[in-house]
């Protein structure tokens, strides 16, 4: 699939614009703060109705004015479709081919990017929580009722949350409700969890790939899924998830009473990676995480064509000239005629040109 047209109304440092994307690769340069990110993020923004910077949407709307206005033609193989995301004081609306989508699993997988952006190089040092993220966003893109469950598991989590901390004060039948609770989060987060180890075996396998390749073959990854809920090896199906967390999630209602918060489920989780064996968070190089991370990246984008039959838009903001030129020939090679890619930088200094074969260039200055 392709952007081929972006347009911005009101939009961060944007009084308006339109940009017409080559369908290879487009190069925005200019200097710090000009406004390279946010282009990035709108069309980020286009793809998952939610910005990879903020979760405060108010701060899109460009300051002084009361409403904000993204869109963007995507070409795919069954024809065009038109996304369009308004932001006002009232809260966000998204639309595609004009039609309203009250909800975001409906809006989400219509327009697939992956971003690579200078905080996922720290994917593999970074807190657990960002690893669960990078797995969220990116099985939400190819399945969108992975989001369903996510939202309803959160709900719940909060809930559930609240009333353990709450439970000094308690009345008898709070014990009932959370046994309610129990129930619920059992339902969504063993759905949660089996789609993780679905997804994440594929991704492996596609990172294993890259990984060799960029290594020469002198480095084997492994990526494990660290979970909270005990899983014993070739009992991995949906229903002995749900059997096991209905298991540990009785047997750990009194020390979670006793700490006020649930300190089982998906939300606990955390991946590990190995290279050779061993621990790369805690004994890996500072090369070997970023090409760990580099790998992943560079795998999701061969999943989602598996998965979809179309390649995702690739956002590199700010981070390819902070490869190498081994790790950037192994990207290059990856995207080549065929993931549209938009790329962010201060200088072309450092950036292998010649190989990269662009298409466009455009240059940012003060928002335009
Ligand atoms: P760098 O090279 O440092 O990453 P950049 O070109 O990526 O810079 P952006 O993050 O895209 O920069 O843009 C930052 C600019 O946008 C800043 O000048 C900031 O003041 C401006 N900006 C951010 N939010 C808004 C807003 N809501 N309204 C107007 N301007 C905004
Ligand atoms: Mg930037």
């Amino acid at each position: 699939m392709f952007l081929t047209h972006l347009h911005l109304k009101n939009y961060r440092n944007y009084a308006e614009l339109d940009l017409l994307f080559d369908q290879r690769i487009n190069i925005f340069q200019g200097n710090n703060a000009q406004g390279k990110t946010n282009i990035v993020e709108a069309i980020y923004l286009l793809a998952l109705a939610k910005s990879h910077r903020t979760a405060k949407e108010k701060e899109l709307v460009q300051w002084g004015q009361s409403f904000s206005v993204i869109k963007g033609t995507v070409e795919r193989t069954m024809g065009n479709v038109s996304l369009e995301i308004q932001i006002t004081d009232k809260g966000k609306k998204a639309k595609i081919n004009a039609l309203e989508q009250k909800k975001l699993s409906d809006y989400i997988g219509a327009f697939n990017v992956i971003l690579f952006a200078p905080e996922d190089l720290t994917l593999v040092k970074g807190s657990p929580q960002y690893r669960r993220k990078f797995l969220d966003i990116e099985i939400g893109q190819i399945q969108p009722s992975y989001l369903y469950h996510l939202a309803q598991y959160q709900k719940v989590l909060q809930q559930r949350n609240n009333l353990l901390k709450d439970f000094s004060k308690v009345k008898k039948n709070k014990l009932e409700m959370l046994e309610i609770w129990n129930v619920q989060m059992v339902e969504h987060g063993a759905k949660i969890l089996d789609k993780r180890l679905k997804f994440l075996k594929k991704l492996e396998k596609r990172a294993q790939e890259v990984h060799d390749g960029i290594t020469e073959g002198m480095e084997n990854l492994n990526i494990y899924y660290k979970s909270s809920i005990p899983l014993e090896k070739g009992l991995e199906t949906e229903s002995d998830i749900r059997f096991q967390f209905e298991r540990i999630i009785e047997k750990y209602m009194p020390l979670e009473l006793n700490r006020g918060t649930s300190m089982i489920g998906p939300h606990r989780d955390d991946l590990d990676f190995y290279i050779n064996q061993i621990d790369v968070r805690s004994y890996g190089s500072q090369g070997q995480q970023r090409t760990t991370a580099l790998s992943l990246k560079l795998a999701e984008i061969e999943l989602i064509h598996e998965e979809i039959g179309e390649y995702p838009i690739l956002l590199l903001d700010d981070v390819l000239s902070e490869l190498d030129k081994k790790r950037q020939t192994h990207l290059i090679k990856t995207i080549e005629n065929k993931v549209q890619t938009m790329i962010t930088t201060t200088t072309t200094e450092g950036i292998d040109l010649i190989h990269l074969n662009h298409s466009s260039n455009f240059y940012v200055s003060m928002g335009k």
